[in-house]
């Protein structure tokens, strides 16, 4: 580095890099991922449905052209297209009890999305809706999921509270049997696996947490039986309750003002500081509603992830913290005297300051604040944006329990144990995250039987295997829309529109063409897990530097797996150029087709 070129910055890069690089330190714990523990056995009620009542319904043992695994976003956009595409038989299957998945589950206080509602929520303006402001609250997005339902007849054939058991693959039939929790045994052509990522809640492995007599629950299952209140807040059920929330990720930055403002006492246990950055919300204009022109939303769409994806565009649409912070670091160009590394790293430097002296500008406590700071670098984990969340640490009543990195030690009969110190409270909130790094199967909560009997899992052992993140090899007639090997966005919903258009066009193709069965060729997979792995060689050294969290497989991101199983770098406005130009040449090129 040459230090001439620092002189004039309102930062110590080196300071801050020994810094970030001791936060890390602390934080990195042997067992990595297996420091969580697996909600199942004993813990099993903390996955139970706290928003409908169980229903019976008799098993199916019957036979349909598509089924669809998961009712959120992913599964509505892929009934969506299906539909429009003339498919008739889909059988949508779904734990929860309605559609929505992620904003089925989180009803937590304060829920909301990050990214701005104009482009998150889908079919805008196939459905002809506008949301009410620019980021939407859960009871907004999750009434929008039912209204895509609705408007593409999704409620016809689907099963709520039912979870997939197996998929197995029947050569001599050509089609998947289906396997369900509630006893069926049916039969598809297609099977897409449309399960989401983050869709299996974990708890800290702590000692002692089945020996808490007081309540507790996760956050992905709030028990507004016992808080009251609702999505808004007003939670008058724990106006003399002592509460504890463990984690500080972006559920806790939600749902901390709302236990705040209503809970007796609320002990926030921190292991590491989120960023937390201006939100800005505001309502929709009307005006600017109404002067928008037919395809406006694809248009904002994919202005938001070029910008986010460091392209370049005339405006910025939607002019928000995302396409602020990310263009803040992409678009500076080196100034012919730093590389590039240098000038995108002094990018996020100030841009963490600004972070940190927020933190300080609003809460009063100067130890409070100090904890609050996050040392590292922007996007080693999720950034959070919010307007009340460092206020609360103002309120008398709210105590931030910092653990130094080192989280909570043990739960017992009566409380929380951090620092040495016992602190009793009536009730535990575990805002402590979702499954990420563990087995496929394991979070989907089934196993996927393909050709040979050969287990999707087993042929992942050693990395995730696919054609364009939608289709691997020996699993004919079945899709996934997930993370993996697919590029990316801020804006995740964009990401699932794109797969979701693909997929459909490849069913539609065998449709037409009376396909018995359409898999992929083994070249053709092993190019794009190649291009895969070459085109993120640059994340390696970034992921190794970050604090521990799931986006680094708990500070272990073990080489080539993890470019492997991440995403295709570039991001969605690259990955979807490929998808247009493979659509576009025509001839389905490493996909193998069996007629009937
Ligand atoms: P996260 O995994 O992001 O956060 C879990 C939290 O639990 C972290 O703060 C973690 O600390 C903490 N934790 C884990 N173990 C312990 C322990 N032993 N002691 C103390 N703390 C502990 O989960 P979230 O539910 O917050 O968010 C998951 C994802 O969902 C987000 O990353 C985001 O993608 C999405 N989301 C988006 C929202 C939005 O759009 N606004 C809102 C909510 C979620 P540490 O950081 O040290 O690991």
């Amino acid at each position: 580095m040459s230090e001439t070129a620092t002189t004039a910055l309102p930062f110590d890069p080196d300071a801050l890099r020994e810094k970030y690089r001791q936060e890390r330190d602390k934080r990195l714990r042997a067992e990595g991922n297996e420091q969580y523990v697996e909600i199942t056995g004993s813990f099993a009620h903390y996955r139970d449905d706290p928003y409908v009542q169980p229903i019976e319904r008799p098993a199916l043992f019957d036979e349909v052209e598509v089924v669809v695994i998961g009712g959120g976003h992913a599964g509505l956009l892929l009934g969506a297209r299906l539909r429009e595409a003339g498919v008739q038989e889909i059988r949508m299957i779904e734990k929860g009890g309605d559609f929505g998945g992620t904003w089925y589950w989180n009803r937590y206080p304060g829920a909301a999305c990050d990214t701005e509602a104009y482009i998150y929520m889908p079919l805008l303006e196939e459905t002809g809706y506008i949301p009410t402001e620019k980021y939407a609250k859960a009871p907004e997005i999750r009434a929008n999921c039912q209204r895509i339902a609705r408007k593409y007849d999704l409620y016809r054939d689907v099963l709520f509270q039912t979870q997939i058991a197996e998929l197995r693959w029947d050569e001599q039939a050509g089609t998947w049997l289906v396997s369900t929790d509630r006893g069926d045994r049916f039969r598809a052509k297609y099977v897409c696996m449309a399960n989401g990522p983050l869709n299996r809640p974990k708890l800290p492995g702590v000692p002692g947490i089945e020996s808490f007599q007081g309540h507790s629950f996760h956050t992905s299952r709030w028990d507004y039986d016992y808080t009251g209140g609702d999505d808004f807040g007003g939670l008058t059920g724990l106006s003399d309750k002592r509460v504890a929330i463990i984690g500080t990720g972006a559920t806790a930055v939600q749902c901390v003002p709302h236990v705040g403002a209503s809970a007796k006492q609320l002990f926030l246990f921190q292991r590491t500081p989120s960023s937390i950055d201006v939100r800005a919300n505001r309502p929709t204009d009307p005006e600017w509603a109404q002067s928008l022109q037919a395809g406006w939303q694809r248009h904002r769409m994919e202005n938001f992830s070029t910008l986010t994806s460091g392209g370049v565009a005339e405006v910025d649409l939607v002019s928000d913290g995302w396409t602020e912070i990310i263009g803040m670091l992409l678009r500076r160009r080196p100034d012919g005297k730093s590389d590039f590394a240098q000038t995108l790293e002094y990018a996020d430097f100030e841009k963490m300051e600004q972070v940190r002296a927020r933190a300080e500008a609003i809460v009063n406590d100067p130890d409070t604040a100090e904890a609050l700071k996050p040392y590292y670098r922007q996007f080693c984990k999720r950034p959070c944006f919010h307007d009340e969340y460092l206020h609360t640490f103002n309120r008398p009543n709210v105590t931030l329990v910092d653990t130094q990195g080192l989280g909570v030690e043990r739960i017992t009969e009566r409380g929380v144990v951090a620092n040495g110190v016992e602190y009793p409270v009536d009730c535990i909130i575990y805002a402590s995250g979702f499954e990420v790094g563990t087995a496929m199967e394991r979070r989907a909560g089934y196993q996927v039987y393909g050709r040979d009997g050969l287990a999707l899992s087993e042929k992942w052992r050693d990395g995730v295997s696919t054609l364009y993140g939608m289709q691997s090899r020996g699993f004919p007639n079945c899709f996934i829309i997930g993370l993996s090997q697919v590029g990316t966005s801020a804006n995740i919903t964009h990401v699932l529109d794109v797969q979701s258009k693909h997929v459909t066009h490849i069913i539609n193709h065998a449709r037409e063409h009376e396909v018995r069965t359409v898999d992929v060729e083994g070249e053709a997979e092993e190019a794009w897990v190649q291009k895969v792995v070459n085109a993120s060689v640059a994340s390696l050294p970034f992921l190794e530097s970050c604090t521990p969290g799931y986006y680094n497989n708990e500070g272990r991101p073990n080489g080539e797996l993890i470019r492997r199983n991440g995403a295709f770098a570039p991001g969605i406005m690259a990955f979807s150029k490929i998808l247009d130009e493979w659509r576009g040449e025509g001839s389905l090129a490493g996909l193998e087709f069996s007629r009937r």
